[in-house]
């Protein structure tokens, strides 16, 4: 029977999950004893109205009846209701002891790619102003910091997509290397159909068949952890081929010649040997992307998150600046950033080596620009510190012993996680912020509870570099408080409130806006008028009058010499990667499902998301699984040298004989990154998520 609508309430809103940000509408309507929500996507120029399954169903987190709304301090093992003084005062209490007694640094931040530009700004100066401690990173540093570093040696600067969404239906040829952009972010999608549709040639380059390989007019199943090799072989062929752009390599490049020298030393038997790919499939590729006029690259995790990820990703682009495809119309590289704010939480001080606007911490000038923005001493602004999983390591070998730990699941997220956990029992006092009680905040010594999208306001930067704004539509629940003022309040507390004066989240923009200012990042001419009459403005936009960048490297890449720097990337990196072998014969391999995000603490609570995956799974080719005495839908256990899990069992025809894949949203004992080796990538500090050796056996 249909009920009366008694009252509608509407919130303009942005998707809180991946880097598309989509915009959208939650439509509350109010129904005798119960409320009915909707949600529609709104247009706007990256989305254009679209919304996936996870968009949806944002909502269902936010009204979840285990959100936290008041602190809780753990008092004898359980988790107890203080008051906000309370819980400040016990901070002060402990921060302070902790430094006094074991030195400044003891004391870590763990920080976001998940929260607003402002926060991720606030966090850094917190560390470095209010804790006085060189040690913060943040979860980014799992997600994207490979091709990060690999586009600031190459091009001198990093911004996801050197070009806008909009050239991407417009180009000839596109190659997707491991990017499973169909569940990632589904709203990218339509870019890459249109493209098809105008008769671009798509190359995908994943081991495993995906709803993105479906699109690929060739796919390269290549072995886990050999894009490196791979892109030698398309090189190669390049070069023996004569494809290569030499009037754009000699203008444009240096160490073009030591690229040349080295891949044609190789053979191009070898190299198909060790990618598992044949050669005349590498030959097409390469042939097909060096022939058309314009051409398109773009990476994820499946490239990014190996130990010799950024050396991947820059061989990759070595191929982009060959062809000359990059700096002109239609053709551009993308890091398909994971996280809803991977672009802007890793421009603006939450790195360990970084300062607002790209600057860096080690560089006298950046340390002297920022000392002066904030009001304080550059001598005495701390120096460099350590990545995420090298600060975890730090705790366990008792050099921090105290962590602020803002919006991040690291028990989950990190490799080695039985390490994690144990290493993070050892704090003398963990501080965490979060929504709901997440396996991390479990271990903590004090949980504060922070507002969620619908109720934060704060710039958020997509995977083009499109900065927009998320306005608050709700009040927070019960005594939530957002994380700036909970970063502002903690400072106050600390003898630090002058620097931190700010009553509103657009009073933090504008002083990151100054921050950033001349740096590489710079938002100095965007303001939050601007971001609302012209829907997201693309950085570095340097003068309130200027437009913002839509295309990259037009003229020059960003080094001083204004050249892309090639380098010779070896097929086998000198790190060594885990071989199978009679015990662990099996590569693993990890990755997403549509409708979950990250380690799953916000989507785990949605019932509609839950009810599409409510459980992990071990995706297993048929073949192996007789081979392990596997069937279909059943318990297994898989192992490698660090830990088990149990998972059940899917087997499909779509992945490579020698690999298994898990995704990673689940915990406890269906959390792969139990198996994970953490090893890390030497250059960017990324663990190898994508590439370990196991067993499988029945259970
Ligand atoms: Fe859009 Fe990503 Fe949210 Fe899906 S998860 S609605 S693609 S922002």
């Amino acid at each position: 029977k249909q009920q009366e609508v008694q009252s509608e309430k509407v919130y303009d809103t942005q998707c809180p999950y991946c880097s598309m940000q989509c915009k959208m509408q939650l439509i509350e309507q109010s129904i005798v004893s119960r409320k009915k929500y909707t949600t529609v996507g709104k247009d706007n120029p990256t989305s254009e109205g679209r919304l996936c399954i996870k968009g949806m169903n944002a909502h269902q987190h936010t009204f979840h009846q285990d959100r936290i709304k008041y602190p809780l301090l753990k008092v004898n093992g359980e988790f107890v209701r203080i008051s906000w003084q309370e819980a400040l005062d016990h901070i002060k209490k402990q921060f302070t002891e902790i430094q006094a007694v074991d030195g400044q640094d003891a004391v870590s931040v763990y920080g976001s790619a998940s929260i607003t530009n402002e926060e991720a700004y606030l966090l850094g100066k917190f560390a470095r102003v209010a804790l006085k401690t060189r040690y913060i990173d943040y979860n980014g540093r799992l997600c994207m910091s490979a091709a990060a570093t690999a586009a600031n040696q190459t091009f001198g600067l990093d911004r996801g997509l050197t070009n806008a969404l909009t050239e991407v239906p417009f180009t000839r040829v596109i190659i997707l290397a491991g990017t499973n952009i169909a569940e990632c972010q589904p709203t990218i999608m339509p870019y890459f159909e249109k493209a098809k549709e105008n008769g671009a040639f798509i190359i995908a380059i994943d081991p495993r068949e995906t709803a993105t390989t479906q699109i690929a007019d060739l796919h390269l199943k290549v072995k886990p952890g050999m894009d490196a090799a791979l892109a030698n072989g398309l090189l190669k062929v390049i070069i023996e081929e004569n494809l290569l752009d030499e009037q754009f390599i000699k203008k444009r490049a240096t160490g073009f010649e030591e690229v040349r020298e080295y891949v044609t030393s190789l053979s191009l038997h070898d190299l198909s040997d060790l990618t598992g790919v044949p050669i005349e499939q590498i030959k097409t590729a390469a042939i097909k992307f060096a022939s058309e006029e314009s051409g398109m690259l773009f990476t994820a995790r499946g490239v990014e998150q190996q130990i010799d990820g950024t050396a991947a990703v820059r061989n990759l682009l070595n191929i982009l600046i060959s062809t000359g495809k990059i700096g002109k119309p239609y053709s551009g590289y993308g890091a398909i950033t994971g996280q809803g704010n991977g672009q802007g939480a890793r421009e603006h001080g939450q790195k360990a080596d970084q300062l607002p606007g790209y600057r860096l911490i080690d560089n006298e000038q950046h340390r002297a620009y920022i000392a002066k923005v904030w009001g304080v001493d550059k001598d005495e602004l701390p120096g460099k510190g350590v990545s995420a999983f090298e600060m975890l390591k730090k705790i366990d070998e008792g050099e921090i012993t105290g962590m602020f730990l803002m919006c991040s699941n690291p028990v989950v997220s990190n490799p080695n996680a039985n390490f994690v956990k144990a290493a993070l029992k050892k704090l003398k006092f963990l501080v965490a912020v979060d929504l709901f009680v997440s396996e991390t905040a479990k271990l903590a010594d004090l949980i504060l509870p922070t507002s969620s999208y619908l109720e934060d306001e704060g710039t958020m930067t997509n995977l083009e570099g499109r900065v927009t704004l998320r306005e608050a539509s709700r009040p927070c629940p019960g005594e939530v408080k957002h994380d700036w003022q909970i970063i502002c309040e903690i400072a106050k507390v600390l003898g630090k409130e002058e620097y931190f004066p700010y009553t509103k989240a657009e009073d933090i923009f504008d002083e990151l806006r100054i921050a950033s200012r001349g740096g590489k990042a710079d938002y100095y001419g965007i303001t939050y008028d601007r971001i609302r009459k012209e829907e997201g403005i693309l950085w570095p936009c340097p003068e309130v009058d200027h437009k913002g960048t839509t295309r990259l490297f037009e003229e020059s890449f960003s080094h001083p010499d204004g050249k892309a720097k090639m380098i010779a990337v070896k097929s086998i990196p000198d790190v060594p990667k885990e071989k199978p072998n009679e015990e662990f014969p099996l590569y693993l391999t990890t990755g997403r499902v549509m409708s979950h995000y990250l380690t799953g603490v916000q989507t785990r609570k949605s019932a509609a998301l839950a009810a599409r995956n409510f459980e992990s799974y071990l995706e297993i080719h048929p073949e192996t699984a007789r081979k392990y005495g596997i069937d279909h839908n059943k318990l297994v256990t898989i192992t490698s040298k660090r830990g088990s899990i149990v998972v059940r069992s899917k087997w499909s025809e779509k992945i490579r004989q020698d690999t298994v894949f898990v995704p990673f949203h689940w915990a406890d004992s269906q959390n792969v990154n139990k198996l994970v080796a953490e090893e890390l990538d030497p250059s960017c500090k990324m663990p190898g998520f994508k590439l370990s050796t196991v067993n499988v056996t029945p259970v």
